[in-house]
């Protein structure tokens, strides 16, 4: 399903609403509606449960958003953690200059794509794409360009260089894409904090950050929760929280929002061990994904070419969103950069005595980093799609679905009485629904024809839907519908929960 569509679908159907949308919004924040917060829930769940519960050596907090200002000073953001900002001054729009420069990149690279698909059409199956892309002049030519562009690139953001950023959008003559215009101003750093002050202290000294990710209260909780848990390196601390942002361009819906939500894990580790903890949690954080269903072909591995200059090593996982493969996990090796600052800043010791070593040091980390947002994106666009089913009467027809794995369903199953006026139908149902609610999170509906109310579960990825007709009465079984498979089959009524239970349980994607 396109974009667009994916992005009506969750509004028509309660998944994201566009913040105070009767104020026409607030760009880049988004509400959750009641299937989208089962469903967020139920990836926070999914989460949580895998790295917490599953790992003895694994705790979770849930630290504060605001936290002492010298927090950021220590971690770097204050001063670095900057974004490249241009205004077109006869649009009045504003930029990423690094994202300018790379949709420059980006449009000789389609201009390539084309010629490899034109040449595609021509030599049919004996086409081999690596062998054009190595001796077709022009292909090669604008490899050149791409390449001598994205290293410019490269080298102007490591080094912080605004100035090469503003002459290579002159020399490339960058035009702003809503206007055409190339009247830019100079190019300067933006800082993505979001701040406010606090009440009773004026100033500089009372000035407070939203934090910019979950990843500091816990470094500067490290000593708390392994004194008081009694953990031995190597152990880990997770968290699930907010994290604000002031995001220069924010498109893509839920992809980059303002205010989001991350679920991170550091992982605390003896120095020189990092790096066998880092290909175990890149393995492992892969596994993850693969257990929802998600096909291997959506998701891949990107190394950084240009390291954080704390970071020893980092990966992102990528996954195939509609506008192309887009980090929706990072995998960082932060060796001991954040509780080295921390201590330095603070003048308190945050060293771990090692008693196999007989020794003090500051621990490595190795971290899990992933958008709450970004994976709901993700599921979702892996999930929705338009198929041809029969109907009723054996006719093809086109049915919307969400194909979401059982265990992230926001309704586990509905309870269809097959008639509305007819109360030993209504009777029979309520009674079904009633003992399901306790266990999954269930829906009740009578209103319109069943095939319709079989639709509208589809649309919102319901595994089970129990319809209850005349021969429930004399028999007390039910028909159950899978989803997927659309297979229909009769049970008593008695069995309905564990069938249920079993098919929806967070069990079956922990333990895959
Ligand atoms: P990007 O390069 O896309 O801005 P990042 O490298 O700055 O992301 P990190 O700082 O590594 O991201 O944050 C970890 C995770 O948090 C990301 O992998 C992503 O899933 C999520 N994330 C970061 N920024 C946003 C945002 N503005 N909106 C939603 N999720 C975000």
């Amino acid at each position: 399903m396109d974009f667009k569509n994916l992005i009506a679908h969750c509004k028509e159907y309660g998944f994201i609403f566009q913040s105070s949308e009767i104020y026409d919004g607030l760009s880049a924040v988004y509400d959750y509606g009641p299937y989208g917060v089962e469903l967020k829930n139920n990836i926070k769940q999914y989460w949580w449960k895998s790295m917490v519960q599953m790992h003895e050596n694994i705790v979770g907090i849930d630290a504060a958003i605001f936290m002492h200002p010298k927090t950021w000073k220590a971690s770097g953001h204050v001063d670095a953690f900057n974004d490249p900002l241009v205004d077109n001054k006869d649009s009045k729009k504003r930029y990423r200059a690094d994202q300018l420069i790379e949709g420059y990149a980006e449009k000789i690279e389609a201009k390539n794509q084309k010629d490899i698909e034109k040449a595609r059409e021509k030599f049919g199956d004996s086409f081999n794409e690596a062998h054009f892309r190595v001796t077709n002049d022009r292909v090669i030519e604008r490899q050149k360009q791409v390449d001598a562009v994205l290293g410019r690139l490269a080298e102007a953001m490591k080094e912080g260089d605004m100035d090469a950023l503003g002459a290579m959008i002159a020399e490339y003559e960058i035009a702003c894409p809503e206007s055409g215009s190339r009247n830019w101003t100079e190019v300067r750093q933006f800082n993505l904090m979001f701040n406010t002050q606090l009440g009773n202290i004026a100033g500089e000294e009372g000035k407070l950050y939203l934090r910019p990710e979950t990843a500091q209260g816990i470094f500067v909780n490290f000593l708390n929760v392994q004194k008081s848990t009694r953990q031995k390196v190597p152990f880990g601390i997770a968290q699930i929280g907010k994290a604000f942002r002031n995001e220069i361009v924010a498109r893509q819906f839920i992809f980059r929002m303002r205010e989001f939500e991350q679920m991170e894990m550091q992982f605390f580790v003896r120095p020189g061990t990092e790096m066998e903890w880092y290909t175990y949690w890149k393995e492992t954080r892969l596994k993850w994904h693969k257990a929802l269903g998600t096909s291997e072909a959506k998701l891949r591995f990107h190394d950084h070419a240009n390291l954080a200059h704390y970071a020893n090593a980092a990966v992102d996982i990528e996954f195939e969103f509609p506008f192309g493969f887009r980090e929706l996990e990072g995998i960082h090796s932060r060796t001991d950069f954040d509780l080295s600052q921390h201590q330095n800043l603070s003048g308190k010791k945050l060293q771990y005595f090692d008693p196999e070593l007989n020794e003090n040091y500051i621990p490595y980390v190795v971290e899990t980093s992933i958008g709450c947002d970004r994976m709901f994106l993700a599921m979702i666009s892996n999930a929705l799609r338009e198929e041809n089913v029969p109907d009723a009467e054996g006719q093809d027809s086109v049915r919307t679905v969400m194909k979401l794995h059982p265990a992230l369903a926001p309704v586990k199953a509905a309870v269809l009485p097959l008639l509305k006026n007819k109360e030993e139908l209504t009777n029979a149902a309520t009674a079904v629904y009633d003992r399901l609610k306790i266990s999954v999170n269930c829906q009740y509906d009578e209103k319109d024809a069943i095939g319709r109310r079989y639709r509208r579960q589809d649309a919102i990825g319901t595994p089970y839907c129990i319809t209850i007709d005349f021969e429930t009465l004399e028999n007390d079984t039910v028909t159950i519908r899978e989803r997927d498979s659309l297979e229909q089959r009769r049970i008593a009524i008695a069995d309905i929960p564990r069938v249920v239970e079993e098919g929806v349980k967070m069990e079956n994607l922990l333990l895959s």
